[in-house]
């Protein structure tokens, strides 16, 4: 009997991301004259709005101080960023307790821990493709994964089939990778099944901030979502924190499973495994959300979301099939062949870097991501050099 957990075994061996930045890594080993740009990796490139630096100041001059230093802070947040959070759902009309609220260093652990409080061996419904973190913490869990398919047929927005019985179910709106995003009767077809089925959604609004038409940003905007989900959502997007580190997740006091209020069971796991987000760090997030804040932050927004309007009309050009790019900074286009020869010859054609489609699941293969975070100026390049390369092919 082996001590470790064996479910590790059943991982893909390499991840997604680290097996994109080995290639490009050889690739200009062998090619030190070319200059390659990236639209593959979901990382920002904009700096930290100036609210969000000038807070991270006066915060770290208040720990300076002996009279106003801080040492461990709540486990689930100061009380100050947890209203901060409440009163941005208000924008939106969604009412929630403080207490619901958990502060994070961000969507991705929280994603993963949410497990903690759920039992091993349970049913995950998995959109196909998805960002890789909630199939692989499942897979380390031991849990049973049924996909859920996102493809042309239902433009990328897999709805529920009643025909599977889930325990859990994961939704990322906007989607990461394909960029497509639930509208309010969609998403209430997945509160009504959930409710049916006792299951409980897993939310990703982490891209929320991008969209731009008439959809919800939040579940709790639809019905009854109070009952049947938790909300993870991210400041790393939306204000550049993917260095710095903070987010945040909703389990509403009304959500129960076998009448065990799992606000209750995360707030345990919590207080037991995790020690809180730095008080300079929540500072900034709270600055983040302040009238001015909000302000600033759409500016960073407005200039990816012009990336993506420049990488989607250079695809119309090349005639390459694609979608996303409008609520979201991604966007997913049709290759026509292998994922991860596509990726190659984007590569080594046009020094380009994307995400091959099937490093998000099975589905995923035959398309590729590109992202909208890079310069502007890298992206009109990308975007000439993709062109050009579609000229010769
Ligand atoms: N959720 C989705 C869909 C993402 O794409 C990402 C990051 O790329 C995350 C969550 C992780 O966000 P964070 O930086 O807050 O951990």
């Amino acid at each position: 009997m082996s001590a470790i957990n064996t479910n590790f075994l059943s991982l893909e061996r390499n991840y997604l991301f680290a097996e994109v930045a080995r290639q490009v890594r050889e690739y200009k080993l062998a090619n030190p004259d070319k200059s390659v740009i990236s639209l593959g990796i979901g990382d920002v490139t904009m700096p930290l709005p100036r609210c969000a630096v000038e807070a991270i100041g006066a915060a770290a001059a208040e720990m300076g101080a002996a009279d106003t230093f801080r040492g461990y802070g709540p486990e689930q947040g100061y009380d100050f960023l947890r209203d901060g959070i409440a009163d941005y759902y208000r924008l939106r009309g969604v009412e929630l307790e403080s207490r619901e609220i958990f502060v994070s260093d961000g969507a991705k652990s929280d994603l993963g821990n949410i497990l903690d409080i759920f039992d091993r061996g349970i049913v995950s419904l998995i959109p196909d493709p998805v960002y890789p973190v909630y199939l692989d913490t499942n897979i380390m869990a031991g849990n049973k994964v049924v996909y859920a398919k996102a493809d042309e047929s239902n433009d990328f927005l897999p709805m529920p089939d009643y025909k599977i019985d889930a325990d859990v179910v994961y939704l990322c709106s906007p989607n990461n990778p394909t960029g497509a995003a639930y509208n309010a009767a969609q998403l209430g077809m997945w509160v009504d099944y959930a409710l049916a089925k006792g299951a409980v959604i897993l939310y990703d609004a982490a891209y929320e901030r991008f969209i731009k038409d008439d959809l919800p940003h939040s579940i709790y905007e639809i019905e009854g979502a109070k009952e049947c989900a938790i909300e993870f959502c991210s400041f790393s997007k939306t204000a550049g924190f993917t260095g710095t580190r903070c987010g945040w997740t909703v389990v509403p006091d009304a959500l129960a499973v076998g009448g065990v209020k799992l606000n209750g069971l995360w707030l345990r796991r919590q207080c037991t495994k995790f020690n809180g987000v730095p008080y300079i760090v929540q500072r900034a997030a709270q600055a983040v959300l302040s009238d001015k804040g909000l302000k600033e932050i759409d500016v960073n927004i407005d200039y990816y979301r012009r990336n993506a309007q420049i990488i989607s009309g250079a695809l119309c050009d090349a005639g390459v099939e694609h979608c996303g790019g409008k609520n979201s900074p991604y966007i997913w286009l049709k290759c026509g062949c292998d994922s991860w020869d596509y990726f190659r010859t984007l590569l080594c054609g046009a020094q380009v870097v994307g995400t091959p489609g099937s490093g998000f699941g099975k589905c995923g293969e035959g398309y590729f991501r590109l992202t909208a975070f890079s310069s502007y100026e890298n992206t009109l390049e990308a975007c000439k050099r993709i062109k050009s390369l579609y000229r010769k092919i």
